[in-house]
């Protein structure tokens, strides 16, 4: 049967881990979303990175975080622990959604023989910022979404579970653990 999810790792990225703008919560998920990546790629589901790669004159960087996640540093690559294997996807963001101004949703138009992929599965962070954005493009644009609650982190614990709750509420995402989802691909 062909697959009609893909996984969706946001901005886990050194900026965001251990640099710049990085909430120390972020690196608990790293062993919960490695075995979701590892799962879908064993599964032949999809796995897109949506990566910030700012310019330094980017609205998001200019008027609210500082420079973060600047196009071509350090910062802006994905952490050791998650890299990227050849066959997944990386589709370069400027702001909050995944889907704004990008390819990302050309390309999961294109999959599944071109089909397209009907099932979104989010991870990464923020639960509450580029999540919730990702989401609300998806939903938008017909995409049935799981969000991965214990692959998503936000600064504190609240805004986290806020952003869940808001995920659940306004998008109809299915909130499932990554052993929940993982069982699904087999
Ligand atoms: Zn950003």
């Amino acid at each position: 049967m062909l697959e009609t999810k893909a996984v969706i790792i946001i901005d886990m990225l050194n900026d965001f881990v251990t640099g710049k703008i990085a909430a120390e919560r972020a690196k608990r998920i790293i062993p919960s979303l490695k075995k979701l990546i590892n799962a879908a790629r064993e599964s032949n589901v999809t796995v897109v990175y949506s990566n910030d790669a700012h310019y330094p004159q980017d609205a998001e960087v200019v008027r609210k975080w500082g420079k973060h996640a600047i196009k071509g540093t350090k910062g802006a690559e994905v952490i050791p622990e998650l890299q990227p294997a050849e066959k997944d996807y990386v589709v370069e963001k400027r702001t909050y959604s995944g889907f704004y101004e990008t390819g990302l949703d050309p390309l999961l138009r294109s999959l599944n023989k071109g089909d397209g992929v009907k099932t979104v599965i989010l991870g990464g962070l923020h639960t509450n910022m580029c999540v919730r954005h990702t989401a609300a493009d998806a939903f938008f644009r017909g995409y049935k979404i799981i969000i991965a609650s214990d692959g998503c982190e936000a600064f504190t614990q609240k805004e986290h579970e806020e952003g869940l709750r808001y995920l659940e509420y306004v998008y109809n995402a299915k909130i499932m653990t990554v052993d929940e989802i993982v069982k699904e691909f087999k």
